[in-house]
């Protein structure tokens, strides 16, 4: 037994505690052995999580410590079987976090990732583990591996060679030591965000409501309660409060006024200041990076993606870029005209955009999505998303009424193949509550692999829809429709995913693939075809009228240069940071100044994320160097969807199967950019994102 091996086991400090009776520590009598959620407390975790930690380091440690050569068997397939209660207990605890916590569970939450990174760290930066998967990745070409395994063997050497695991010792101590204060800047600044958001409010009297809807001004008057003031209404820097204000409100000096607080939000130059943070983890990342042998962060980040290089990157975001701007020019004349028709003296401002844009987009489209809601109530979205399904790969869904769930809303139905063979469980939980945090969001409480026998995943899906009140359906918003789609794309990624090893399951695939089976799918929510016979009046029953789908379909054109513009010159900012030395951006405004000007920003248009707000890229590294993915993934989703266009038939049934086959079943068993091939027989062209957004018609077409 060596040093090192020791280390996997001691470092927990743990002994395998006495438990009482625990149901996260037994087998679950469940249908479909699914969490007994009524049976979980919150109290059961830390024990749980305790017996997970000790069960998965002895089981590493065995693998570590196992005196035969290694091999594929005794040392991959013996870590993918490794740590199944570490994985269940934490399914369910995370599922909770998001879905459903309170502050119990919440005060538990920074215990639990405090243990869980010291659980990890000696694990991925173990040099006897590192040396067995470096043994074998030295000799894959002659282990007789099938395709899988080979991309398996390789996706694991990877993961340990990027956490550090081949370093010498003093750059691994630097290296944990570095990870550790990068975890605590991450917090700092997502904290500091909260709380410049939290801080600031803008009241809205009798007199500053012109122009607001009813529904915004009851929304601005929630707020207030919220925050102690009841009777009083006021807006926040929250996007759900800010983008309707600038959107609707008249009065151009309040306009003004919530714009710049929004935009300046962590550059106060208070106690929330972000600046420094940026300055610290900048340095700290282009350290690590160093450490591992890549020139900058950016490098290093993207060697682990589907675009390998910062130069991809950027030469996909300089396509865009450059039509999308010139959109956006033509768009800000338009805007202008518009002012001075209505007899405005002024030149258009930031805080003036989307203010104007609205009175544009009702003029062009003649559209508002007040008048399409009543068509697109929850019930009939769900049953289009599964009804496309069924069509595409031939899965049916069954609402179950057994299976236990977290919170009464949530539903449940059970998914079967073509052959009526159990499949996966899907949960739906669609409302808005409290005890849920913002955005939608697909997970898992268990993925698919068939390493010992089949198991049958456990997909969810969770939204921040709102509840239909006094009798009346939860009716969707269009935005709140794709969103549905959106994340039921993701989910059917969990739910088809046919592949042997855990690790490669469903959703295991590289931040910029990720997005291709859910933006791929929101296509199917816009087409006539699926909305005549889904979309219908949730009082009389009626369809869809053709006109008003025609508009509704036109105005999801509108204003795309400068959504594309906002989220084009994110993306460019946040490469920047990451290629130029760290040096180079030691004043942050001055850094995102300069690199504005260089591109041409409009002057009119802001960064979707200014620097110290960019979260996406500082609260966690998971994104940093990695906003562009979105982008990536839209370049293959409109792409993709093309093939189906081209085919003439939106369910055509042979493009169907090399999708499934391709992309919704392979998880991340093949690489990326084999699978697109094989299924689209090219790689992607950007032209169907530019068509689809509107970026290569004529201005006046728009
Ligand atoms: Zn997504």
């Amino acid at each position: 037994m060596s040093e090192t091996s020791n280390a996997v086991v001691a470092s927990n400090g743990l002994e395998n505690p006495l438990l009482k009776p625990n149901p996260l520590l037994e087998a679950w009598t469940t249908p479909f052995e699914t969490p007994p959620f009524a049976e979980i407390l919150p109290e059961h975790f830390i024990p749980a999580f305790e017996q997970a930690f000790f069960d998965h380091s002895a089981e590493v440690a065995a693998i570590v410590n196992d005196p035969a050569t290694p091999d594929f068997a005794n040392t991959i397939t013996a870590l993918e079987r490794s740590g199944k209660l570490l994985g269940r207990v934490s399914a369910v605890f995370y599922d909770l976090v998001s879905a459903h916590s309170n502050p119990k569970l919440l005060e538990i939450d920074k215990e639990v990732s405090l243990r869980q990174a010291r659980h990890w760290n000696p694990i991925m930066m173990n040099a006897v583990l590192f040396g067995r998967i470096a043994a074998l990745h030295d000799n894959r070409a002659t282990l007789g591996l099938t395709a899988e395994q080979m991309r398996l063997l390789e996706r694991s050497y990877n993961r340990f060679h990027r956490s550090g695991a081949g370093l010498d010792d003093v750059a691994k101590a630097r290296m944990a030591e570095i990870n550790e204060r990068l975890a605590s800047l991450g917090t700092s600044f997502s904290h500091h965000l909260l709380a410049d958001e939290q801080d600031w409010f803008m009241e809205i009297g009798e007199d500053d409501t012109d122009g607001l809807p009813s529904s915004f001004v009851a929304a601005a008057k929630a707020a207030a309660e919220e925050r102690g003031m009841a009777g009083r209404a006021i807006i926040t820097t929250s996007r759900s409060s800010m983008e309707p204000f600038l959107k609707s409100s008249t009065r151009r000096d309040l306009r003004e006024k919530a714009y710049k607080a929004f935009i300046e939000r962590g550059n106060n130059g208070n106690a929330n200041d972000n600046n420094d943070v940026i300055v610290e983890i900048l340095a700290l990342r282009e350290e690590t990076a160093k450490l591992l042998g890549f020139p900058t962060f950016a490098a290093y980040r993207l060697e682990d993606s589907m675009a390998k290089t910062p130069e991809a990157v950027r030469g996909l975001l300089e396509r865009v870029w450059k039509p999308a701007r010139e959109r956006a020019l033509a768009d800000r004349d338009a805007l202008q005209e518009l002012i001075a028709e209505d007899g405005g003296n002024f030149k258009l401002a930031a805080w003036d955009w989307r203010f104007y844009a609205e009175k544009l987009r009702q003029r062009r489209a003649n559209f508002d999505d007040a008048a399409i809601k009543p068509y697109l109530s929850l019930d009939n979205m769900i049953a289009a998303s599964f009804d496309t399904a069924t069509r595409l790969f031939g899965v049916t869904f069954e609402e179950r009424k057994d299976v236990p769930v977290w919170h009464p809303d949530v539903r449940v139905w059970e998914v079967k193949d073509a052959h009526g063979a159990h499949k996966a469980l899907f949960y739906g939980d669609y409302f808005a509550r409290t005890s849920k945090r913002s955005g939608a969001w697909m997970t898992s409480l268990r993925d698919q692999q068939k390493l010992d026998g089949d198991i049958a995943p456990l997909i969810l899906n969770v939204c921040n829809f709102s509840k239909g009140t006094d009798g009346q359906p939860s009716l969707l918003s269009p935005d709140d429709a794709r969103t549905l789609f959106h994340e039921f794309g993701h989910g059917l990624h969990g739910m088809m995913s046919n592949v042997t090893y855990p690790s490669l399951s469903g959703t295991s695939v590289f931040t910029d693939f990720v997005e291709l089976p859910s933006q791929l799918y929101e296509h199917w929510q816009e087409q006539p075809q699926v909305l005549r016979q889904f979309a219908k009046h949730y009082q009389t029953g009626e369809p869809l009228p053709d006109d008003l789908l025609k508009r509704f379909i036109a105005a999801r054109k509108f204003n795309q240069g400068f959504a594309t513009v906002e989220f084009v010159s994110s993306a460019l900012i946040d490469l920047e940071f990451h290629t130029q030395p760290a040096s180079a951006s030691a004043d942050v405004a001055a850094f995102e100044k300069k690199e504005l000007e260089k591109i041409g920003m409009p002057a009119e248009i802001s960064l979707r994320h200014r620097p110290t707000q960019f979260g996406h890229i500082f609260s966690g590294d998971h994104y940093a160097s990695g906003y562009y993915s979105y982008m990536w993934s839209a370049v293959m989703d409109a792409d993709a969807f093309g093939a189906f266009e081209e085919a003439g038939n939106i369910f055509d049934p042979a493009v169907s199967k090399r999708l499934l086959d391709d992309i919704y079943s392979s998880g991340g068993s093949v690489d990326p950019e084999q699978a697109y091939i094989a299924f689209r027989g090219r790689p992607p062209a950007p032209d169907a994102l530019l068509r689809r957004r509107g970026l290569l018609d004529t201005p006046e077409a728009a």
